[in-house]
């Protein structure tokens, strides 16, 4: 299997459109839009254009060198954190925007967990001259307090949803019923590769520019344009396509995916769908969910709001299953270190979810000429508290 779903949205087994029947046109609607606007030329034109000058694309690809040497390969960071909001995201939901408004939409609605999303949507909203309306869990309004101010200086209304554990699964069942009651005039901006077809595939398309640039970059660089391993981490899953799109049938590049482990997978207190999920439904999609016996979706816990998710992607899903990816869970504490390391190795303070990929290093196992990209999802400025209040759960690892 590559990249691609089948017409009606599978990897596999997984994934699909369950979506309430009164959602059916809007989904319906955007599933034979969706490939003429991205294919179309003056899409293209636009969406490049707005990369360039707008996000500030390419992002670096950048070879950092203390941390090559103590890890025994030769490891490049692919600089998402350096992109306009620091995140990945706006890859995403500036290609999103351009749809919307292609299909004559007015109102643009999303769901966000550490408020990365939100932040993005709002944005090119803003942009955009588009009302925006984001709903997010009244757990992370408040521990995300300053994204929530930054949305709403952007002109966007912040819904703060108390229900569940009002974290990041809940505002998407909020988006959701929202979308419900505004089907006609209302483009949902999904966040990751997730939710029903087509948006898994749209999210995708739109991140996997970060694979295409990593491309010619490792060409200028090292002179050819796969490396040996490809390390990313995986919340809904969309900076981890963006990132393997491109190499997901070449079979000499190795894919190792981090996950958050939360507490440990043996816990009740992790987010790692991979290891611990089962086949399920979740928001529109059939994929990999975090469940009791009876079907009752269970709360994921890590101390990363962005992958603070009982769900992942169906593409995901089906490349851990046929062996392609390789899923390695990342505990709080092992996330916190890897941060302070490449902080004070690099002097680049990732978000607490990028550090996620950053501690599978220490997993894995290298040859010296091994050529490895990491990407850095996004920068840590949203998590300093969060690293400085931590600091000691990296205490048995080292010093700092
Ligand atoms: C949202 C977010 C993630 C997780 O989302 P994916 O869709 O899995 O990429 C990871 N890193 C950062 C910085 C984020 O903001």
């Amino acid at each position: 299997m590559g990249n691609q779903p089948d017409e009606n949205g599978f990897y596999g087994s997984f994934g699909g459109a369950y979506v309430p029947e009164i959602l059916y046109k809007c989904v319906t609607d955007l599933q034979q839009a969706y490939l003429p606007i991205i294919e179309s030329e003056s899409f293209k034109k636009e969406y490049h254009q707005l990369l360039k000058d707008y996000v500030g694309r390419p992002s670096p690809l950048y070879h950092a060198r203390r941390m090559s040497e103590k890890y025994g390969c030769r490891l490049y960071l692919k600089r998402e954190d350096l992109n306009h909001t620091g995140a990945h995201k706006i890859n995403n939901t500036i290609g999103q925007i351009l749809m919307a408004r292609q299909m004559g939409k007015t109102r643009v609605i999303a769901e966000t967990g550490a408020g990365q999303h939100g932040v993005a949507t709002a944005t090119v909203c803003a942009l955009m001259g588009m009302q925006c309306e984001i709903f997010m869990g009244a757990t992370d309004v408040e521990r995300q307090h300053v994204n929530v101010e930054r949305m709403r200086m952007l002109g966007a209304t912040v819904h703060p949803v108390t229900t569940g554990n009002m974290t990041l699964s809940d505002a998407c069942s909020q988006a959701i019923r929202d979308w419900c009651s505004h089907p006609q005039d209302t483009f949902y901006i999904v966040g990751s590769t997730m939710g029903p077809h087509p948006y898994p595939d749209i999210v995708a398309r739109m991140q996997s520019v970060i694979s295409e640039e990593i491309k010619w970059q490792l060409q200028e660089q090292v002179g050819r344009d796969y490396p040996d391993y490809l390390v990313a981490c995986v919340g809904g899953g969309s900076n981890a396509a963006g990132t393997i799109y491109h190499y997901i049938e070449d079979e000499r590049v190795g894919i190792y995916l981090a996950e958050a482990g939360g507490h440990g997978i043996d816990t009740d207190y992790t987010a790692a769908t991979m290891h611990c999920g089962t086949e399920g439904i979740i928001h529109g999609s059939r994929t990999l969910v975090m469940q009791t016996d009876d079907g009752q979706i269970k709360e994921a816990f890590t101390i990363s709001a962005g992958l603070d998710y009982p769900g992942i992607g169906p593409m995901h899903a089906q490349l851990a299953r046929s062996g392609r990816t390789n899923i390695l869970a990342i505990n709080d504490d092992e996330a916190i270190y890897a941060g302070y390391e490449l902080t004070r190795m690099e002097g680049i303070i990732p978000a607490i979810e990028s550090a996620h990929a950053v501690a599978a290093l220490a997993k894995m196992k290298f040859e010296p000429d091994d050529v490895v990209v990491l990407t850095v999802s996004g920068r840590g400025d949203k998590d300093v508290e969060t690293f400085l209040k931590n600091k000691a759960l990296a205490g048995e690892y080292g010093e700092f």
